[in-house]
């Protein structure tokens, strides 16, 4: 993709704070980080969101998520972590390459990042499960 940002950023063609790489994956620190920390996970390969996203990667994803967990947790010492991935405008996410957000949590940190609940009642729960499952491979 020749005017993605984050194909650049990943394949090293823009600067980036790296915190690791291999052949798959580069990972950076956010720009405008939530916290301390913010860090994106980028494919190197252009991958607009989960739905696009080969088994494969996602599988090599969530490795390289549970690595960077705990060097991040040993450097930081944060009070927790949010495992984040936005697909769609939708779901905020503003840059169409698949990434993946880790971000450090501290006690008070007001990151803004909580869920609004209570939807759930808003629905017929059964009914929503049977149309799910009906469609689950
Ligand atoms: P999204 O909202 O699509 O899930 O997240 C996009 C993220 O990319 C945002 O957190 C934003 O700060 C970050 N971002 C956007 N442009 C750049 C950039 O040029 N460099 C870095 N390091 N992060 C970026
Ligand atoms: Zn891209």
């Amino acid at each position: 993709m020749d005017n993605c940002i984050f194909c650049k950023l990943a394949n090293g063609e823009f600067p980036s704070h790296t915190l690791y790489e291999d052949e798959d994956f580069r990972v950076i620190l956010d720009i405008e980080p939530a916290t301390k920390g913010h860090a994106l996970i980028l494919p190197k390969k252009h991958y607009a969101n989960i739905f696009e996203l080969p088994c494969e990667y996602a599988q090599k994803v969530f490795n390289v998520a549970k690595n960077m967990s705990a060097s991040m947790k040993e450097a930081l010492d944060f009070d927790g972590f949010n495992v984040l991935q936005n697909n769609g405008e939708a779901a905020g996410q503003t840059v169409f390459h698949f990434h993946m957000h880790l971000i450090p949590r501290y006690k008070d940190d007001n990151a803004g990042l909580e869920m609004p609940g209570k939807k759930a009642a808003e629905y017929d729960l059964t009914e929503v499960a049977d149309v799910i499952r009906a469609k689950v491979k």
